[in-house]
């Protein structure tokens, strides 16, 4: 049977060394904000930017919530970041995604300026990303990174497949860790036979977006299993592209859903928010 590898815990010990680098701050009398602008009423969103501002609130960072309604213009938005990235009082810049239809994301995504963009989204961040020395880390693949460290996973020279190629998860996911030396294999919705690639890994991450998605025959014996899926069911509950309880008995270490991932992504915007306060006060 499979150890568990808990979010919640990982998270809260991220959050931790968060909270001791916001006070640190404080006391040089540096505060540390973090903007979320969110646009439109759609309520998934809704409460994702709940959660952002409760952390901030936990954590001792200023929280500043911009609500836009659904018809703002892409002028208007910009015209806010724009005023957010000149202000000295905000380190980051989030806009919930996704937007209306109406509105360009990239342009968007484009528009914040690099040295507060702590999503990671800016095409210079993930710039970075790929030559080895990025300022933010994209939060949800960086939490899987943390999980794995915390655990004591190796993973140079090992066996990683990541399922799910999407540039906020799976790309950036197999960069980390590649950067790692972890051989990677990144498979996709156009991958042939993916049991075969799956039942090879050492290190499988799955992100997906399908509910149940990986059975227990394509994963390996004694595999660390990531599950970076979420999804609620018809009965309400909560559960992730991995069909957990079958997983569980094959292999050696597996991510739940919920308490996984889920609070990994959180901490580690707050992780970066920290960040972008140190290098705009200089306080490296
Ligand atoms: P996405 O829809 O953008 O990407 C899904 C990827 O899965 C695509 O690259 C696609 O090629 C691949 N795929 C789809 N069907 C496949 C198949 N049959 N075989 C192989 N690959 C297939 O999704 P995403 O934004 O990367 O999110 C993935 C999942 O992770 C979703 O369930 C999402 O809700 C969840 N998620 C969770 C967090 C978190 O904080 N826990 C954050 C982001 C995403």
């Amino acid at each position: 049977m499979a150890n568990l590898i808990s979010g919640k815990e990982v998270s809260s010990y991220i959050n931790d060394k968060t909270a001791a680098q916001v006070s640190e701050l404080n006391e040089k009398g540096i505060s540390v904000s973090l903007a979320v602008i969110i646009v439109g009423d759609d309520p998934a969103s809704k409460v994702y930017v709940n959660n952002k501002k409760k952390a901030c609130e936990k954590l001792g960072i200023v929280s500043l919530e911009y609500a836009l309604p659904e018809n703002t213009t892409i002028e208007e938005l910009l015209a806010l970041i724009d005023e957010l990235n000149r202000r000295d009082d905000v380190n980051g810049i989030l806009c919930q995604l996704p937007l209306p239809a109406h509105l360009d994301e990239e342009a968007v995504i484009n528009a914040i300026s690099p040295q507060k963009d702590v999503d990671c989204f800016h095409p210079v961040n993930v710039g970075r990303l790929y030559t080895g020395n990025g300022i933010f880390k994209p939060c949800t693949p960086a939490g899987v990174m943390e999980m794995l460290k915390y655990y004591n996973v190796e993973i140079q020279g090992r066996n990683c497949v990541v399922i799910g190629r999407s540039n906020i998860v799976g790309k950036p996911m197999a960069a980390l860790l590649t950067a790692e030396n972890g051989t990677v294999t990144l498979c996709h919705s156009k991958t042939k036979d993916l049991a075969s690639h799956t039942k090879n890994a050492d290190i499988l991450v799955a992100a997906v977006g399908r509910p149940k998605f990986v059975s227990a025959d394509m994963v390996k014996e004694g595999a660390v299993v990531i599950d970076v899926g979420i999804h609620r069911m018809e009965n309400g509950k909560l559960c992730g592209d991995v069909d957990f309880d079958a997983a569980q008995p094959v292999a050696g270490y597996i991510s739940p859903v919920p308490g996984g991932v889920g609070p990994m992504t959180i901490a580690m915007l707050m992780d970066n928010t920290v960040t972008a306060a140190r290098i705009q006060n200089k306080v490296i």
